[in-house]
């Protein structure tokens, strides 16, 4: 056990847990369970802690100047959200590009903005949008696209249970929305084969 107090948010959301654990007919007493409520709160205000952090706090200043005015792509981002419908996991991969009009972002940024939106409650359109959004309103780009490929476990696990249907969402923004060749640079160049 351990021996740090848990804050009372965490105490808080462990007593639900603990009715929760209750309500699906369990006995919260038991050996197995007897710490299930605090680790399950730990574990969901983890995956919850975006809404702690602001875009700000989360570029912390790393712009840099360049004369770069070419299509920067981050491939392959992980991603771990969960569904505000069901709260169960949707996980996949995240595409960004932006074409520069002067500052770069450092690219661990990019990953960080991701994962600053991903851990909160989203559906997956609106994590691709904002994400989307805050790439532009920080680099100021000339264009910015997203794209979005995520497996849902409420789809998997519940419901149809179709096993491999991947959703695939994405927001263009400025160039990419205008250019058909710019975006399609962009898609032919994120889903190469490596
Ligand atoms: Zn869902």
């Amino acid at each position: 056990m351990s021996t740090e107090l848990p804050n009372a948010a965490t105490q808080a959301l462990a007593a639900h847990y603990q009715q929760i654990l209750q309500g699906l007919g369990e006995n919260p007493e038991r050996e197995g369970l007897l710490d299930t409520p605090k680790r399950a709160a730990k574990a969901m205000q983890y995956l919850c802690n975006g809404y702690q952090k602001s875009l700000q706090e989360v570029v912390n200043g790393a712009l840099f100047e360049s004369d770069n005015d070419e299509m920067v792509i981050v491939r392959d981002i992980e991603l771990y959200s969960l569904c505000e419908h069901h709260l169960l996991p949707f996980i996949g991969k995240a595409h960004v590009a932006y074409i520069p009009t002067g500052k770069v972002l450092g690219l661990s940024k990019v990953a960080r903005i991701v994962d600053m939106f991903a851990r909160r409650l989203q559906i997956q359109e609106n994590l691709t949008r904002q994400i989307a959004e805050a790439v532009q309103e920080v680099t100021q780009a000339a264009g910015v696209a997203v794209v979005i490929e995520a497996k849902h476990m409420c789809m998997m696990m519940r419901g149809v249970e179709k096993q491999n249907s991947v959703m695939s969402s994405s927001v263009m923004l400025g160039a990419f929305r205008e250019s058909c060749n710019t975006r399609h640079e962009f898609l032919q160049l994120i889903h190469r084969s490596n």
